[in-house]
């Protein structure tokens, strides 16, 4: 084990081992081997991370708009200068084809770190001039010292999306990233040092959920908690967080609709289509697994659909032609099959997918299994209502445009949506019907930093984004003056 490289966690500028000197093993998804071994810690290591950034978060907090965006973007342009070794990092590490990485994972994360640098000296607070001699003005300070937990499934790309923001606005971080997917956020840490972060303001702390996120989330320190994750531990974090009244952003689990109505433009909606319910192996919160089909156009979508997944490429995502990775793990690889055995004895039919891939050579006995697409499932069983976060579509036919939005806002969820139609009546009418935090019309995941994201219903409590980030991460006060 010891020549494997070590993990540590990030306290104060500086690497440091977990107390109890405890490592968990970090797997490459590809080969199905460990690699590389991560700081399993507990609430000693919390403790001194939140002890450092209270330490720094006067400093960090008195530091001008201006300079704090001015090592923001030093951040942006170092990473973006290292694009290449980070996609091999969160490739390895998470399974996602490189190319994936490359395009979407780590240029995503220097925009984060630039838009929130740009967007930070553009946030203002409001003035309410009550009459001639009354002022009423707000301050907007930061909250002191804030917890961001963040998931395996674009690991860089939601940590930054997290932390900029927190930063931007003159806190102090102690983050936690998956334990199944450390290693970028690990790299990052030391390039944000690297890159002028004063020490402290940044904290890294290493482990699993009940050791380490559970113990941010009640510490006593961390004024707010910013999470996405699966539901049912926000649930959780909810429970132990919110009656401690800590300010809870809480991005939960989707199982997303896709309405494609039989006006749309066919070609460019099964191109998209096939990204939204597959890309990174189905494992993006807002990947569409519903996907409504108007009856005239169905027999087409179908045939179609299934040719044109059968064709995806799943193999070595280190191989440049490759579209499909591997799962991020051996148990989450185990519980997306898991779901075609139930798909089966719920009444659905595998049109095509659901094999272990095993690809020659060195990904031999990697996690990988080929695009899943089922139909003829009642809309209200397991495999329809609960999130698989897995390369698996289900297909279902519907007649009228009130039944479709009926179908797909039955769910509990509430995250994202799609809309495929060519009618801008009916683009607007279905957008406002769907019950869920965004819709996206003849689209998908086109984003713009600025905007309101996040759920409703189970997919989730709050906003990131633009000012609703930035809100977020600071307390208004009002102050009214008379003259
Ligand atoms: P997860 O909930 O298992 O873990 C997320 C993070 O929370 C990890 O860092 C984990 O260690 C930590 N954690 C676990 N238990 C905890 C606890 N009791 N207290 C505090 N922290 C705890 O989720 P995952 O399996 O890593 O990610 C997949 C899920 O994330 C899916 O449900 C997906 O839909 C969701 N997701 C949502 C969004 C969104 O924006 N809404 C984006 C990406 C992923």
């Amino acid at each position: 084990m010891s020549e494997r490289e070590r993990l540590q966690n990030y306290i104060e500028g500086r690497f440091v081992a977990p107390v109890r000197g405890e490592y968990l093993p970090v797997y490459e998804p590809a080969t199905g081997r460990p690699f590389a071994e991560v700081a399993s810690s507990d609430r000693a290591d919390v403790d001194a991370a939140c002890i450092a950034a209270g330490r720094a978060a006067r400093g960090w907090r008195e530091t001008p708009v201006e300079k704090r965006a001015v090592i923001l973007d030093a951040i942006a342009n170092k990473l973006e200068a290292q694009i290449e070794r980070f996609a091999g990092a969160e490739s390895k590490d998470n399974g996602k084809p490189v190319s994936l990485a490359r395009a979407v994972d780590i240029p995503r994360a220097v925009s984060n770190f630039r838009f929130f640098a740009g967007a930070v000296q553009h946030f203002a607070s409001e003035c309410h001039p009550t009459s001639a001699d009354v002022l009423n003005y707000t301050l907007r300070a930061p909250l002191g010292v804030v917890g961001c937990i963040s998931p395996w499934n674009l690991p860089l790309y939601l940590f930054t999306w997290k932390i900029a923001p927190a930063l931007a606005s003159g806190n102090c971080v102690v983050a936690k990233p998956s334990e199944i997917t450390p290693v970028t956020a690990t790299m990052f840490a030391e390039l944000c040092g690297e890159a002028g972060l004063p020490p402290g303001v940044l904290n890294l702390v290493h482990g699993t959920g009940p050791d380490v996120g559970e113990v941010i989330c009640t510490h006593p320190t961390t004024k707010a908690i910013s999470f996405t994750g699966g539901t049912k531990t926000g649930a959780r974090i909810a429970s132990v967080a919110a009656p401690l009244f800590k300010k809870l952003s809480l991005e939960l689990g989707g199982k997303n609709p896709v309405l494609v109505f039989d006006d749309c433009a066919f070609d460019e909606m099964l191109a998209t289509t096939l990204r939204s319910s597959f890309s990174n192996q189905g494992e993006i919160c807002l990947c569409g697994s519903r996907i409504f089909v108007q009856d005239a156009i169905y027999e087409r979508f179908k045939t179609e659909f299934v040719a044109r997944a059968k064709k995806l490429r799943v193999g070595d995502p280190l191989e440049p032609t490759t579209e499909q990775g591997a799962l991020v793990s051996e148990q989450h690889h185990a519980k997306v099959r898991s779901y075609l055995d139930l798909a089966r004895k719920e009444g659905g039919t595998v049109l095509c997918g659901g094999e272990v891939i095993s690809p020659p050579g060195r990904c031999a006995n990697g996690w990988f299994l080929s695009p899943v697409v089922i139909e003829g499932l009642p809309h209200n069983c397991r495999t329809s209502q609960e999130e698989i976060f897995g390369p698996v579509a289900s297909l279902y036919r519907f007649k009228t445009e009130d039944e479709a939005v009926a179908l797909a806002n039955d769910t509990p969820y509430g995250l994202a949506s799609v809309v495929w139609t060519r009618s801008l009546d009916r683009a607007h009418r279905v957008a406002a019907s769907l019950h869920a935090g965004i819709t996206w019309v003849n689209c998908w995941m086109v984003r713009d930093l600025r905007t309101p994201f996040g759920g409703v219903k189970q997919s989730g409590v709050g906003r990131e984004g633009g000012w609703e980030a930035l809100r977020f991460f600071t307390e208004p006060k009002n102050v009214c003056l008379k003259l």
